[in-house]
């Protein structure tokens, strides 16, 4: 198969918000190549179509503050040279104190928590910075959460749930509503052989019962949208972990859990991206 290269020359300010467009956009290869962005799309995609989106997002960009000014071009790529620049762009990447994400073909150095990933079609390679701060929280909860249960919502590759899995926790529930992640997070679950992760296909109503940890990586329309059930599925004691919103939407996220009883607890900023975690109020 062929495939479409797109090559960006990006504004730092809006690189990250960029790269989680064109993942969004179904782009399976993404990587950085120092000032320039390299995407690929296999080209059954519509060019027209492709380039249209991109050019929209700039309103997206420019309402969220950031600057809308990149500039981009495309070409068709044979599918032998798409691999090589993809398999670059998966080289092992370190997340908290002790995880490192590979890809199946790599090896990592002994004494680390190691995540595999083949990433295929689905989003989360261990690249973007809201996955790292995840994997981040949940090795930091994990010391004190060993044993306990995790729900990932939004769960792309698997990755925060096989990350779970390795530092401890028992029982995971994984969703996503786009089967391709379904098909990607089963497949990674067990490369990296974490039996104890049920992978369903939906969001958050399929998961069943309550959890110690909530973790749910998508973008802050979603995050208020599913607060009142992400409230209902959480143990009384337990801890919720959102990521994915822009920087100036966490206010409005930190409301929509706060009406659904959960209060704010810890704040983090990542570039343009921030990270919330919110536990239940406690009744007096
Ligand atoms: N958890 C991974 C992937 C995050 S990308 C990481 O941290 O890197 C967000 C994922 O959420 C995508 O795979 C997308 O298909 C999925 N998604 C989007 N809306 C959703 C929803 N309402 N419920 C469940 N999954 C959703």
């Amino acid at each position: 198969m062929e495939y479409y290269e797109f090559i960006i020359i990006v504004p730092d300010a809006s690189r990250d918000a960029l790269m989680y467009k064109l993942k969004e956009m179904g782009s399976p290869g993404l990587y950085e190549d120092g000032a320039v962005l390299r995407a690929y799309f296999e080209n059954m995609n519509n060019i027209d179509l492709l380039c249209g989106e991109l050019n929209a997002f700039r309103d997206v960009l420019r309402s969220s503050g950031l600057d809308p000014s990149f500039t981009f071009t495309h070409s068709v790529l044979p599918a032998q040279d798409w691999n090589e620049a993809w398999k670059k762009s998966i080289a092992p990447i370190n997340a908290g104190n002790a995880i490192t994400i590979i890809p199946p073909w790599e090896t990592a150095e002994a004494g680390r928590i190691i995540i595999m990933i083949d990433s295929g079609m689905a989003f989360g390679t261990g690249h973007h910075e809201t996955t790292k701060t995840c994997l981040a929280h949940i090795e930091k909860i994990s010391k004190g959460h060993a044993g306990k249960s995790l729900l990932d919502i939004g769960t792309g590759t698997g990755i925060l749930a096989i990350g779970a899995s390795k530092m401890g926790f028992t029982h995971i529930v994984a969703v996503d509503t786009d089967p391709l992640s379904v098909d990607a997070a089963r497949k990674n679950a067990g490369l990296n052989g974490s039996e104890n992760i049920e992978v369903k296909e939906g969001s958050i109503s399929e998961a069943q019962g309550t959890f110690d940890v909530i973790i749910a990586n998508l973008i802050s329309g979603t995050l208020i949208e599913i607060a009142p059930e992400v409230a209902s599925h959480l143990n009384p004691d337990g801890i919720v972990v959102l990521s994915g919103m822009l920087a100036g939407e966490e206010d409005m996220v930190a409301d929509a859990y706060m009406k659904a009883g959960l209060d704010l607890k810890e704040k983090y900023l990542d570039g343009n991206w921030v990270t919330l975690v919110v536990s239940p109020a406690l009744n007096f």
